[in-house]
């Protein structure tokens, strides 16, 4: 169990060791409730085949709502940065990449959903791809490398304002930075 735990981001040993005295602790009940919620979690999402969002049904509920915006498309790293432009009134549409381009991780472009983005946007009317990774080191090398291979192919590129605190992510920021970062993004070509 402690090991299991050990794999989540964000959980050190001491956390994992502490969680799993828990759960043993409680008399099951906790970890039932667990089980069951992950498990029923599981079963019910679903990955977007357009966008790569996560949802209930394929494609989402974004994807599937002729009344969205199809002029700009928001390119985000993982799905919570969806739930936090929805949050922030954005409207139009998004594409995840899920993950961003890291060295260290031995993440490179071509792991992320960089060609499902060029195949949706032959095909949709996007007039702008806003390109909304987090401003830190890796979500800047992600946007910079997007922004190259899209101008190539005459794209409007733009990049969402500086004022989200760098190194900071995307889900860690306010709706209401979030909808002025989106709102003073610039033109990169
Ligand atoms: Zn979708």
């Amino acid at each position: 169990m402690i090991s299991a735990f050990s794999r989540l981001p964000g959980v050190g040993p001491k956390s994992a060791e502490r969680f799993s005295y828990f759960l043993l602790r409680s008399g099951g009940e906790v970890a039932e409730e667990l089980r069951a919620s992950i498990q029923a979690a599981l079963q019910s999402t679903k990955v977007c085949s357009q966008c790569f969002n996560l949802d209930e049904q394929d494609p989402c509920s974004i994807c599937s709502d002729e009344g969205r915006d199809q002029q700009v498309m928001l390119v985000v790293e993982d799905p919570r940065d969806v739930t936090a432009f929805e949050e922030s009134g954005f409207r139009g549409l998004y594409h995840v990449l899920q993950g961003r381009v890291s060295d260290l991780e031995g993440i490179g472009p071509e792991d992320l959903t960089i060609g499902p983005l060029f195949e949706r946007l032959s095909r949709l009317r996007s007039s702008e791809v806003c390109l909304a990774t987090s401003p830190d080191l890796e979500g800047e090398g992600t946007a910079q490398i997007l922004a190259e291979r899209l101008a190539e192919r005459g794209l409007a590129v733009s990049r969402i304002a500086r004022g989200i605190p760098a190194g900071s992510s995307i889900t860690q920021v306010s709706k209401s930075i979030l909808a002025d970062a989106l709102e003073g993004r610039r033109k990169l070509s």
